[in-house]
């Protein structure tokens, strides 16, 4: 099914990415929840892109940090199951969910604002321009295949189980990430323009695909 943000949903996202993303009590609570849940994560997507034409600069800046507070959980060179198990789990729950939002909300936005929140033709061009870069990284598990990478959830869920992920190789892989998006991030900034690659941006997708699960994005592309 066609993912489609509800008018409550875009309500709440319209006013997160105008700037409250950015206070201290809200940046606290994405750290926790690495981000939010995968509907609301790949809804803010949508509406960053939307909105800002692809100009995706709040979004890079969130991410950045979570990727680099992943890459340091993983200790780079020694990743220790334990560890990652304990700091990759949720400490609290979705904003929006919380809040009580969902596919049925209604909201007080206006149907300018519900059409281009629904508008889903940046976020799919982005996605599109960077799938070769990105599509190494989507979690087999997500999109239903054993084999391939894991994200954020699914790698507690392996170790849960006993089983053997290679967290050597998703260390360098979520290491890179933070790499790659903190020149991307940094590209916004006045005289970095152009600084940054499609791999760059391409980072920012695969940053939330691993925060949060992809098969939302498959909705959004349709696919
Ligand atoms: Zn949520
Ligand atoms: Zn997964």
């Amino acid at each position: 099914m066609t993912f489609m943000l509800s008018n409550g949903e875009i309500h709440f996202l319209w006013w997160f990415i105008q700037g409250s993303i950015m206070s201290p009590s809200t940046r606290e609570r994405l750290w926790k929840g690495w981000g939010m849940c995968e509907r609301h994560a790949w809804g803010f997507m949508v509406m960053e892109a939307a909105f800002h034409q692809g100009y995706m600069h709040g979004a890079a800046i969130l991410y950045e940090d979570l990727m680099c507070r992943a890459a340091h959980l993983f200790g780079a060179r020694w990743p220790k199951a334990w560890r990652i198990r304990s700091g990759f789990r949720e400490k609290g729950p979705c904003l929006l969910c919380e809040a009580g939002y969902g596919p049925q909300s209604r909201g007080a936005a206006g149907e300018k604002l519900v059409i281009t929140g629904r508008d889903l033709t940046e976020i799919r061009q982005m996605a599109r321009l960077t799938m070769q870069d990105w599509s190494g990284t989507v979690c087999g598990i997500c999109i239903g295949q054993e084999n391939g990478f894991r994200c954020r959830k699914h790698l507690i869920a392996d170790l849960a189980m006993g089983k053997r992920p290679n967290l050597e190789a998703h260390a360098r892989r979520v290491d890179d990430m933070a790499t790659r998006l903190r020149t991307y991030a940094c590209s916004f900034r006045y005289g970095f323009h152009g600084t940054s690659t499609r791999r760059d941006m391409a980072a920012l997708i695969e940053a939330v695909g691993w925060c949060s699960g992809w098969k939302t994005l498959f909705d959004i592309l349709d696919e």
